[in-house]
């Protein structure tokens, strides 16, 4: 089964596209089920924060739903930054509105520094990089063990804007027991994570995170895994999915997991 489980509409402040519209791209491309996952984000910094208004955005869900309902399920998802830091505010809009599922994302590893500032790479850390990298998994952590969330988001972020720094040095693999810690942390509380296809139609060699991590995931018991493109306009929902489901396939999994009202389904792909 063809799903899309991270997309963005114009309920995102970094997207124009309507949700009808979205529904439309993805019915073109196969996708049964698509998630409608908005961002929500409280850093003072950010242009996404405070920008989502539920209650419309809910009511657009109920219309797409009617009107695509046939040809395509529509989930009411949220991708919240850094949920482990603003728990009050994410328990909040987590109460209030009838969530199929809840991505929990690390944009900005410290309430200064977001990662897809080139300061990331640059001046933080003193320009080291890898350092950069370290101290993003490791704040990653706190965010598996504390964040209310049903998907960690796009593992390796970083990786996605860095290349200019980094080249083609970058390898996850360097970072191995951080990460898996991650992981430890995410199996033990029942979530998972997600085969994000956004850098690959960015030229990059590797989703986040690239496959390695996805079958470290299964090796240690992770179940929970879901498939999205990031789509933030028609063109590119649905991007890539067949080659995500193929890393799924060879990393082990033979199912990947569909949110109902937070609850994950399995479906054998
Ligand atoms: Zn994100
Ligand atoms: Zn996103």
């Amino acid at each position: 089964m063809r799903v899309d489980y991270h997309c963005h509409t114009h309920f995102s402040q970094d997207s124009q596209a309507p949700m009808e519209s979205q529904c439309q791209a993805a019915i073109e491309r196969g996708i049964e089920e698509i998630a409608f996952t908005e961002h929500e984000d409280y850093n003072p910094g950010d242009p996404t924060s405070f920008y989502l208004r539920p209650a419309e955005y809910m009511q657009a869900v109920v219309r797409c739903r009617e009107q695509f309902g046939d040809r395509l399920r529509v989930r009411a998802g949220i991708e919240i930054s850094e949920p482990h830091r603003h728990a009050a505010r994410a328990a909040q809009v987590l109460q209030q509105y009838p969530w199929d599922f809840v991505l929990g994302s690390l944009h900005w590893v410290t309430p200064e520094i977001n990662t897809v500032l080139p300061e990331f790479f640059t001046t933080w850390c003193d320009g080291d990089w890898r350092e950069a990298f370290r101290r993003y998994f490791t704040e990653m952590i706190a965010l598996a063990q504390h964040g209310d969330f049903d998907v960690l988001a796009h593992i390796d972020y970083p990786a996605r804007y860095g290349t200019a720094f980094f080249g083609d040095a970058y390898d996850i693999r360097e970072y191995e027991p951080i990460v898996r810690e991650v992981l430890r942390a995410l199996i033990a509380r029942g979530k998972g994570i997600e085969i994000n296809t956004s850098p690959l139609r960015r030229g990059l060699p590797a989703p986040n995170p690239p496959a390695v991590v996805v079958r470290w995931f299964r090796e240690m018991g992770g179940e929970i895994l879901t498939i999205g493109s990031d789509a933030h306009a028609p063109a590119d929902v649905g991007a890539d999915i067949d080659r995500a489901l193929a890393i799924a396939r060879d990393a082990g999994f033979a199912h990947i997991a569909v949110f109902e009202r937070r609850q994950p389904r399995f479906v054998r792909i």
